[in-house]
This record gives structure tokens, sequence and C-alpha cells, in this order.
């Protein structure tokens, strides 16, 4: 899960990482209430999306005064940027800026341990720093059975370039504050860009990006529920609401299948005959009626599908159990476009002879992934 910007310094704040004072609002009118009570001589407005760039796309602005706040604040305030609209402003008391830093602590899955990133060439996007110096990047493994040991932020510092012995204390306690975060909050991304460093010496975040982990969320109830479910997709969100697992692609064809390998592959086949997916979703152990049901409802509210394809292999669900769950669900809701369905492994050809049996005009029953891949194509083109 993606935090916003305001979240992720929120928990920075909680792990003891310097960051401003700020304000959410969602209206101008809040954030020229908030410029006030921050009382500082210059508040900067930022837009709030799950998106970075928001610097070079307009959606940060400097204002001098609660007027000036509010005025910025509505011209961020339903701002498109990169596809998403701008419904929260943070409105922090401005900061000068002598230096800007990078500073990130991530998962490494080749080395399969987190892996720190520092360079005093900050501000910029870190993917331009690493081509056109890599050199100025310093990067460090955590052994995670080790854990983290203080001479790494020693040798992260002076690697990065951090050459100032003031700001090099400051830095080494950063990253070992950051560190803890990253482990406290089962995060899969920290990170500061940029770490600034005032006119006056002192370091501070500036901005944050903080991935954590959904698999963890259940340790971290108060993190779970900063997640914003009107930034999900609308039928992400469905989904979620329905525990069917789902991911939304660009093409016209709705595939449904059972166990996570099984769909990737129907993917392929799909592609093979040159259709495109329109979405999956991972059936899971489950076939039953309710399942089907949940997972037809996610895939139908899609109005990009033009045709459906079960591939399903009967392990220790049963293909006839599957077919069941199929038939029901078409009995419990109007579905007009073409299903096409492969079943295969235990009790295949019970459940292919109650489909049949049902004889619906829209469903077509075909025995190998490929050859239910080409009709769902074709019939998906005639639509
Ligand atoms: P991003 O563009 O989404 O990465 O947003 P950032 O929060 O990193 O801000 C982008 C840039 O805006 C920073 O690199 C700064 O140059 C500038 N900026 C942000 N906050 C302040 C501030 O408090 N004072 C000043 N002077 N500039 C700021
Ligand atoms: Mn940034």
């Amino acid at each position: 899960m993606d935090l916003y910007e305001y979240q992720g310094k929120e928990l920075f704040a909680r792990f003891g990482i310097p960051v401003s004072e700020g304000r959410l609002a969602t209206t101008p009118a809040e954030a020229r209430a908030a410029a006030q009570e921050l009382g500082s001589a210059q508040v900067v407005v930022k837009a709030q999306v799950l998106t970075g760039g928001r610097g070079k796309a307009g959606g940060i602005k400097l204002a001098g005064s609660p007027e000036e706040a509010e005025a910025r604040a509505g011209e961020i305030l339903g701002m498109d940027i990169r596809g998403h609209v701008v419904r929260k402003v943070w409105v922090e008391a401005a900061s000068d800026i002598a230096k800007e830093y990078y500073l990130s602590v991530t998962f490494d899955r080749g080395e399969k341990k987190p892996l720190f990133m520092l360079t005093t060439e900050g501000g910029v996007d870190i993917e331009e720093v690493a081509a056109r110096s890599p050199d100025a990047l310093a990067r460090l493994h955590v052994d995670p059975l080790v854990g983290f040991q203080p001479f790494q932020a020693r040798w992260l510092c002076f690697a990065g370039g951090v050459d100032d012995p003031d700001e090099q204390k400051q830095v080494i306690g950063l990253v070992q504050k950051l560190y803890e975060a990253f482990v406290g909050a089962d995060a899969m991304l920290c990170e500061v860009n940029p770490l600034i460093v005032t006119p006056t010496g002192e370091i501070k975040a500036l901005d944050s990006k903080f991935t954590v982990d959904d698999n963890a969320l259940f340790r971290h109830p108060d993190i779970a529920e900063m997640r914003d479910p009107e930034a999900a997709d609308p039928r992400e969100r469905l989904a979620r609401e329905k525990d069917v697992t789902y991911v939304k692609l660009d093409g016209d064809i709705g595939i449904l299948g059972n166990g996570a390998g099984l769909v990737m592959s129907t993917l392929d086949v799909i592609d093979q005959v040159g259709g495109r997916p329109a979405n999956f979703c991972d059936l899971g152990g489950g076939g039953d009626a309710e399942g089907v049901v949940a997972a037809l409802e996610v895939i139908t509210s899609d109005p990009d599908v033009k045709g459906i394809l079960f591939n399903i292999f009967g392990g220790i669900t049963r293909c006839d159990e599957v077919a069941r769950g199929i038939l029901a669900a078409l009995e419990r809701m109007t579905i007009e476009l073409p299903i096409v369905v492969r079943l295969d492994g235990t009790n295949a050809e019970e459940g292919r002879a109650m489909l049949a049996e049902a004889a619906r005009s829209n469903l077509h029953v075909e025995e190998t992934m490929l050859s239910a891949a080409e009709r769902v194509v074709e019939l998906a083109g005639a639509q």
C-alpha cells in the first residue's frame, strides 16, 4: 500500500525523523486556515496524490500569505497529475533549502536484503543520477539476520559524499531511524527525496514516499486505516471488498482461473492467439457459487470486457464443483457476453457434461486451453 506524502511524514515523525509541521486541507478555505494556524511567513501547498513528479507537474507551490495559500490550493485542488485527481493538499511551513540530498531504503529482491541508497545529488529523479553519475550514488545492503549496524550508516554517509561533520552526524542518525521506520512499519520502500540541508545546517525530510507491505497490514491496524478507498480503481475496490484477487489490464478478454500460475499462463495463451486480456481474477482454491459470482461481478463491471474465459484445472477444487458454481452464478446474474469454459483435471468430464446440459446459448465449453483461448478471442471479436 502506497501512502500519501503527509501519511509517510506522520510515520517519519513517529520514528523521530525530522519533518516540517503541516496541515491537511481539502478546500482552498481550509488551506487558508491551515496557513494561518501554522503562522509561518511562507508556506508550501503540496498536492497529495499517489504518484511522483508533483513539482514538475505544478502540484507544489509556495505561498507568502494565508490568502495566497488559498489561491494556490484553489489551483492545485482538482488538478490531474498523471491520471490522479488532486483531492487533498498538504500545507506545510516552507523550508529554506541550501542543499538537496536523496536517501532511501527499499528491498533488493535479487540480494534478498534491504538496500540503502544515498546521494548528495538529490531533488531530481534518482534514475537520472544513477544513469548520469553512478559513482555519486552510494549503495549499501543490510543483512536482515545480522540487522543494521551503526558503522553502516557512517559508511553510507561518507560514500554518499556528505562531508560536513555536522551534517554527517545528523545523516547518520537519520539513516538509523529510517531503517527503524522501514522495519517497524513493515515497509517495502521509504524514500526521502529531497532530504534537505537548510541554510542553518539543519537536515530534514522534505518529501516522503512510503510503501507498506500489504501482507503485513494486519499487524498495523493504524496504517491499514490510512488507505484511501477513493484512490483505488473502483473495480479494484469492489474486488477487495469481495475478497477477489483482481488485476486490471488493457485488452478485452476477462479471465478467471484457479491459481496464479494457471492464470499467468492463460494470459500468455490469449496473447499467443492474438487476443488481449482485459483483466484477470484468481479464484484460488474456491470455485463455489459465491466465489464465482463475486469474480464475475468484478469482471463484468469492466466495460472493456467483450468475452470471458474460465480456465480451471481441477485439483483439490473439483471441476464439477466449479461447473455448479458457474451455473448457479448464471442463475443469479444476467450475463450476455460470451463465456468460454475450459475444464480439466478432477471430474472434468462431469463438469463439462453439466455445462453442456444447461444448454445456455452464450456458454461454450472447450477441452484445451489453446482451443478455449481461440474461441473466446473469436467470440469477443464478433461482439
Ligand atoms: P515531488 O515533485 O513529487 O517529488 O515533490 P517534492 O515534495 O519532492 O517537491 C518538489 C520540489 O519542490 C522540491 O525538490 C523542492 O525544490 C520544492 N519544494 C518543496 N517544498 C519546499 C519548501 O518547503 N521550500 C522550498 N523552497 N521549496 C520546496
Ligand atoms: Mn520528491
